[in-house]
């Protein structure tokens, strides 16, 4: 089936979305992005994603050609074109067409592309038995050269880090930032368990501030779950009792072995099974 794609200010069957080979989107990830998703026709956490969408602009001084109300509206009208009730919003914006050089001054019209489609989710047997993880040994973007809180088209450090995860075996793989710290997963954040208390590390660490994370560390919290934000190592992980890792498209989901090491029990342990059961209760009220 074809779907409808938002590009250039309407809406185009997909066989007409095209841009430019001259976009520096695709001649060099200069552009921003953001997924969201739908739950029950309506878009989850809508405003937190635009906010960061603009933020990350703001920060690669890229001007979105329409406002955010416009940008909301652009999202929901994608939506209801394609009749998602429950589904996945790809929202980019391009620094548009320019030459082959990286001058940003020399491009045009930033394009704004929105995409509504359904989802494909990791299957039931990764949230019953949780997910096995090994380290990367591509380190996290350094923050100061290019911030892993701006949600950049630029994701070859995370693909970098995807594919030793591939290698292994794995679906996801932990990144360290360049002081041996924990960051987050390649498209995830990532927390742990301690007597109690429930631990990630800050946004500091050279992380993307996840949407997931917020909603997961304030239903914690309303549930009168103590969380830390804390730099953590990978000793930490080892001997916790739980962890798991949260995002867009995976939700919540027990992570039960680092590089070889159990975590806690082996299984998914009960603070994550209560988390998750929260999140699903909070996105599909
Ligand atoms: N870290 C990275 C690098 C990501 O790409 C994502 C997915 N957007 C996340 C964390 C999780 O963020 P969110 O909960 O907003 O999807």
């Amino acid at each position: 089936m074809s779907l409808q794609i938002y590009l250039a200010g309407k809406l185009v069957p997909q066989e007409q979305a095209v841009v430019s080979v001259f976009d520096h989107g695709l001649l060099y990830g200069d552009g921003v992005f953001e997924g969201i998703r739908v739950y029950g026709g309506k878009v989850f956490l809508e405003k937190e994603h635009i906010v960061r969408l603009y933020e990350s602009a703001h920060s690669i001084r890229l001007q979105i050609p329409i406002t955010p109300d416009e940008m909301i509206q652009a999202v929901r009208d994608t939506v209801a074109a394609n009749n998602i009730v429950d589904g996945y919003v790809r929202l980019v914006v391009t620094r548009g067409a320019g030459t082959l050089g990286i001058d940003p001054a020399r491009t045009s019209n930033p394009q704004v592309i929105i995409i509504a489609d359904t989802i494909s989710l990791y299957p039931k047997e990764f949230y019953d038995n949780g997910l096995k993880l090994v380290t990367a040994s591509t380190i996290r973007n350094h923050s100061g050269a290019l911030s892993p809180r701006i949600k950049s088209l630029n994701y070859l450090n995370n693909i970098m880090a995807k594919i030793e995860g591939a290698d292994a075996g794995t679906v996801e793989a932990l990144m360290l930032n360049h002081k041996g710290e924990v960051a987050e997963c390649t498209g995830d954040n990532i927390f742990i368990v301690k007597g109690g208390v429930l631990k990630t590390p800050p946004p500091d660490a050279g992380i993307l501030e996840g949407l997931t994370r917020n909603a997961v560390m304030k239903l914690a919290r309303d549930a009168g779950i103590e969380v830390r934000e804390a730099p953590m190592v990978r000793h930490d992980i080892f001997i916790a009792d739980e962890c798991f890792l949260t995002g867009t498209a995976a939700e919540v989901i027990a992570v039960v072995s680092l590089d070889g090491r159990t975590i806690g029990s082996g299984k998914p342990g009960p603070v994550t099974a209560k988390l998750l059961d929260l999140f699903r209760q909070r996105t599909r009220a």
